[in-house]
């Protein structure tokens, strides 16, 4: 499995993106930069996104990239992610009045992108990859995804701040090989993570002493564009070799 990171920040500025992973060209976890990071022929191989939850920063790119899409595609690209999540999708993104609603475009028949809601828990099989969604914490409905495939497990927490049954879940999946953890805001800004899910490198390392890591890496992402280097600099104090602060556009062999 490669893993390339296309943006991996809780904002934008330049050079700053916000979040979503590409697995092996044909599929993302969230959509917040596949307009901003890749050409036109990149985004043509892409044939499923998996989202989190429905916040802007997570979703932005699906709706930018429909219209590059029109005429170019045989088969729809298909967005899954959790009813919640894709209720607001449906009723407040592609509703034609923030956006064109796709789903009919260019023809009902053949339009180029369809929805699918997931159950949580349950695996779905896509791209040859076992992807299952656990709900994680924070103020709209989000969940984590844990995805495994031939060469290892691989997890993603989503936005999230302290969190209970992902750890779980990921403690009792086989060959994990790395988690993708977010970290938000620094320590010194505890009281906004807390109100807003988030996690800071505090609350990174209590979250996990919940996990049964295995040797496996931690890839930090989500950080907050406008407090970064604070971050960064409490993240290099706490001297953890498996931690890693994901920058754009690296590539992750998980095997
Ligand atoms: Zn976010
Ligand atoms: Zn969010």
């Amino acid at each position: 499995m490669k893993i390339k990171v296309l943006g991996c920040h809780g904002g934008e500025l330049p050079r700053h993106r916000t979040t979503c992973f590409l697995i092996d060209r044909k599929l993302t976890i969230d959509g917040g930069a596949i307009t901003a990071a890749l050409e036109l022929d990149e985004i043509l191989e892409i044939d499923d996104i998996f989202l989190t939850h429905s916040h802007f920063d997570h979703v932005k790119d699906v709706p930018l990239m429909t219209d590059l899409l029109v005429g170019r595609r045989e088969k729809p690209v298909v967005v899954h992610g959790p009813a919640e999540t894709m209720e607001a999708m449906d009723k407040d993104v592609f509703n034609n009045r923030t956006w064109p609603d796709f789903r009919v475009i260019p023809t009902p028949e053949k339009p180029v992108i369809a929805f699918d809601s997931i159950p949580v828990y349950e695996p779905v099989t896509c791209q040859g990859l076992r992807i299952r969604a656990v709900p994680v914490h924070h103020p709209v409905y989000s969940v984590g995804y844990i995805v495994e495939g031939r060469e290892g497990a691989v997890a993603f927490s989503g936005d999230t701040g302290p969190t209970e049954e992902l750890w779980r879940a990921i403690n009792t999946t086989p060959d994990l090989k790395a988690v993708f953890l977010e970290v938000s805001f620094p320590s010194t800004l505890q009281w906004l993570a807390d109100v807003s899910g988030h996690l800071t490198p505090r609350t990174v390392m209590s979250e996990l002493a919940k996990l049964d890591r295995r040797g496996a890496k931690i890839y930090l992402y989500h950080l907050k564009p406008a407090v970064i280097d604070e971050v960064k600099a409490e993240i290099k104090a706490l001297r953890k070799e498996y931690l890693h602060v994901c920058e754009l556009d690296e590539v992750y062999s998980i095997r």
